[in-house]
């Protein structure tokens, strides 16, 4: 298919990646911008989208995100470590729902490409089941594969500690083979939090198989607490540190940003988590202090606790690093000069900081002829954005926008949004098994979600959280004595 974006307005990156606004039409052949200029005649192939009014923005890059949860959704939203471990309540069914679900709700959003953490190795077929969503839904995905603790019972709840047991080698091995899915679109990572707490041999075992396998992102989540223990130290003292990690969150200390400059390391913030599971206060990304806002990105991490909107997730950051910075001054008795963090290097980080932690800066994160055409139009006169639209596109998105601002969304050449609704999703083989059907409306994918929900909600009920915060906690070195409720 070719596509002919026409008249839109389009946030384009320099070779500095500094942000630049043209007015322009971009031609898209198959699954790639094939020109970006003024006046481009539309080939007779090509269907003409008028984006007179529209802002053209790249398509955002979540790089840590459970995608799973979707039918956890409103269950955490006013407790610490959110439920996770719940994973263990799922059918293979409630997982193809639970990540079509945040599939879709991310696409809604303009997000275009995941590091998904996939906490769902129940089953061999949970994961089939997860991956083959995510390539139905038509969103780009690192799907990866983990192998973390397990609930072995869910009352009283009990861990697992060993997540090797079982399926989980012999189906990385399947899932190695099978990737990549939806011609490259979705592929295998590694998504593992044991590398401190493991026996080395796993460890050796584990990164054997993601040379073997031509892996090139290892996800894991860095402890509650800076230095207790330090990821980034214990990864450098196993020697297995390297550019292929994505660390997920923005809590570190000097010495760890020292290792994440000399082994270019990125790292994920997710604001919002970050602040209600406490985690970090996410402004690291922003500040330049430790030296490492370059290889900071952003991530939504739970849909259970906040919207899988990417926009959001940057203003968030960007105020909340304002507002740090403005306390810092006042400790002084100060009053801050200016409010030091621009829209600009939030929309940065949803875009291209975000292409470059996931090692895809050349494909995707920015709007330029030759990469895969993953594409987000705005209404730039929606009652929200209008104004601002034409003011400045960038802070239009970043500081005003919402999901029902964005009109069409095209992943990989191939439109998931258009007119402000998803498109029909199209099934074929596992996906039409589990669902017994070949297509789905969002109305579909809502009542299954319900009736699943109603289930896992039912299970749920039976469970004893407070216990199980503690044990999650535990397990990433936490103890009691850490612990304390503030003022
Ligand atoms: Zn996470």
């Amino acid at each position: 298919m070719s596509y002919l974006l026409q008249n839109g307005t389009a946030i384009l990156h320099d070779v500095n990646e500094r942000v630049r606004i043209i007015k322009t039409d971009i031609l898209i052949d198959g699954n790639r911008i094939s020109k970006i200029g003024e006046d481009i005649t539309a080939p007779a192939s090509a269907t003409v989208i008028d984006c007179t009014d529209k802002i053209i923005s790249p398509g955002f890059v979540d790089t840590h995100h459970h995608v799973w949860q979707t039918q956890l959704k409103g269950r955490h939203a006013d407790q610490t470590p959110s439920g996770n471990l719940t994973a263990k309540l799922f059918t293979a069914e409630d997982v193809f729902w639970g990540q079509l679900g945040g599939c879709l709700e991310m696409i809604n959003g303009g997000t275009t490409t995941v590091a998904d953490y996939a906490h769902v190795n129940i089953s061999p077929e949970h994961n089939y089941n997860a991956v083959s969503a995510t390539a139905a839904s038509g969103m780009r995905s690192v799907f990866g594969y983990c192998f973390n603790p397990r609930l072995s019972s869910t009352n009283p709840m009990t861990i697992d500690p060993n997540g090797f047991g079982g399926h989980a080698v012999p189906t990385f091995d399947e899932l190695a083979k099978q990737s990549p899915w939806a011609d490259g679109r979705v592929k295998l990572g590694l998504a593992w939090d044991g590398f401190v707490f493991a026996p080395k041999e796993y460890v050796d075992m584990l990164m054997a198989k993601v040379d073997e396998y031509k892996i090139d992102l290892i996800q894991t989540h860095i402890s509650w607490k800076p230095g207790k223990p330090s990821w980034p130290q214990a990864l450098e003292r196993l020697g297995v540190l390297s550019s292929k990690f994505l660390m997920a969150h923005s809590n570190m200390t000097k010495v760890d940003a020292d290792l994440y400059r000399k082994y270019d390391v990125h790292y994920s913030s997710t604001p919002s988590t970050e602040m209600q599971v406490a985690l970090a206060f996410p402004v690291i990304a922003f500040r330049d202090d430790l030296g490492v806002k370059d290889l900071g990105s952003l991530g939504v991490d739970c849909h259970t606790t906040n919207a899988a909107y990417l926009p959001g997730e940057a203003r968030i950051g960007l105020q909340s690093a304002r507002g740090a910075r403005a306390q810092v001054a006042e400790t002084r008795g100060k009053v801050p000069l200016t409010v030091g963090f621009s829209v600009e290097e939030a929309f940065n980080l949803a875009t291209i900081r975000g292409a470059h932690a996931m090692k895809m800066e050349y494909q995707i994160g920015s709007i330029a002829e030759g990469k895969l055409a993953d594409l987000v139009t705005f209404d730039a006169n929606s009652p929200a954005m209008v104004c601002a639209g034409v003011h400045d596109p960038v802070a239009a998105i970043v500081l005003h926008s919402s999901p029902a601002d964005i009109d069409t969304v095209i992943v990989d050449g191939v439109i998931r949004k258009r007119d402000g609704k998803l498109m029909t999703v199209e099934l074929d083989g596992s996906a039409k098994e589990v669902t017994g059907r070949s297509s789905l409306e969002w109305a579909h994918v809502a009542t299954n979600l319900m009736r699943t929900r109603h289930r896992i909600q039912g299970e749920a009920e039976k469970l004893d959280y407070e216990d199980g915060q503690k044990k999650v906690m535990q397990a990433f070195g936490i103890s009691e004595s850490d612990l304390e409720d503030p003022e």
